[in-house]
C-alpha cells in the first residue's frame, strides 16, 4: 500500500535540545517519514528557570530550534510554550513559595503572548506534579494550573495537560477544571495518554497517546480527538526513557501497510484532531501554521 501523498505524520509531543541531538534527530523523524512536530518547550540549563528573563530565553531558544528544523530539514515545527508545572516545585525551595508562584504566572503570562504574537500553537505543558508533594505546595501547583487554563482560555488556544494518568472521572475532574476556567473541554489535551480510554469516558478532551504498538492499535478505530507523541526527551543521559522520534512515522507506515483504510484511519491523529482541537490543520510542505 503506498502510503497517502496528502497525509502529514505528525508526533504531537517531543523535546529536542541544541545540547542533544537536536536537529539530528528531527532529521531521522524525517527519513522515518515524520512531516510535522509539536515541539514543547524545556528546561535547557539543567537548572529551573528562577526569572521571566530565563524564561523568556527558554522559549526563544525552542522558537530558534524549530526554525533551525524547519529551514534545514523541512519538517513543520509547532512550538508549544509554558513554564514546567514541576519548576514550581523546584525553584520554590531556592527563592520561595510566594515568589515561585508570581513567577509561574508571569512566565504563563508571557506564553499566552507567544500564542497572540503566533509565536506558539498552545499552553504547555501546564498541569501539577504527578507525584506527592506537600499541602502548600499542592495548593500553590493547582493555582498556577488554574492560571495555565485562564491564560488558555483568553488566548483561544489549547492547554497541554500534564498530570498523573487519568481514567473517566479523572478526564471528568479536568474538564471540570477548564469549565471552571471557562477553557472549553474541547481545548484540553491529556498529554502522555499511556491508557486507552474510550471517547464517550474522556469529558471530551483529547488524550495524547503515547505511540506505544498495542495502545496505537487500540486507538485506530476511536472516531476522536486524540493524538500520538513519543514525548522524546532528546537526553543522551537518559536513552530509552521515552520512545524514540522516530516512532510515529514508523507506526504509520507499518498501519498504512495494512490496508488503505488502516491509512484513512489516520486522518484522525494526524488531520481531524488538530484541526478539531486547533482551529487549523498541518499541510504537506507547508511548515508553519497557516
Ligand atoms: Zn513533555
Amino acid at each position: 500500500m503506498p502510503f497517502p501523498s496528502d497525509l502529514p505524520v505528525v508526533d504531537h509531543h517531543c523535546h529536542l535540545s541544541p545540547t542533544g541531538e537536536g536537529v539530528a534527530a528531527a532529521r531521522r523523524f524525517r527519513s522515518a517519514g515524520g512531516t510535522h512536530l509539536f515541539l514543547a518547550t524545556q528546561n535547557y540549563t539543567g537548572r529551573p528557570p528562577s526569572s521571566i528573563a530565563d524564561y523568556a530565553e527558554q522559549f526563544e531558544v525552542t522558537e530558534r530550534l524549530g526554525r533551525q528544523i524547519q529551514d534545514e530539514v523541512g519538517v513543520g515545527v509547532y512550538s508549544v510554550v509554558a513554564p514546567y508545572p514541576i519548576d514550581l516545585v523546584h525553584v520554590s525551595s531556592s527563592i520561595g513559595l510566594p515568589a515561585a508562584l508570581d513567577l509561574q504566572r508571569s512566565a504563563l503570562d508571557l506564553a499566552g503572548r507567544w500564542v497572540r504574537e503566533h509565536r506558539a500553537v498552545a499552553i504547555g505543558e501546564v498541569g501539577r506534579p504527578h507525584f506527592e508533594v506537600d499541602a502548600a505546595t499542592r495548593a500553590a501547583c493547582d493555582a498556577v494550573f488554574r492560571h495555565a487554563l485562564a491564560v488558555a482560555r483568553d488566548a483561544d488556544c489549547p492547554a497541554v495537560v500534564h498530570c498523573e494518568d487519568l481514567d473517566a472521572g479523572g478526564y471528568r475532574a479536568i474538564a471540570e477544571l477548564g469549565r471552571a476556567a471557562g477553557l472549553p473541554a474541547h481545548r484540553l489535551i491529556k498529554h502522555y495518554a499511556r491508557h486507552y480510554v474510550a471517547e464517550s469516558d474522556r469529558a471530551g478532551i483529547a488524550p495524547s497517546f503515547l505511540a506505544r504498538r498495542e495502545l496505537v492499535d487500540r486507538a485506530l478505530a476511536d472516531p476522536g480527538p486524540w493524538f500520538l507523541e513519543t514525548d522524546f526527551l532528546d537526553d543522551p543521559a537518559r536513552p530509552g526513557a521515552v520512545l524514540d522520534l522516530a516512532t510515529v512515522p514508523r507506526r504509520a507506515r507499518a498501519i498504512a501497510e495494512r490496508s488503505s483504510g488502516a491509512a484513512e484511519q489516520l486522518r484522525v491523529p494526524f488531520v481531524d484532531a488538530i484541526r478539531q482541537v486547533y482551529g487549523w490543520a498541518p499541510e504537506i510542505g507547508k511548515g508553519a501554521r497557516p
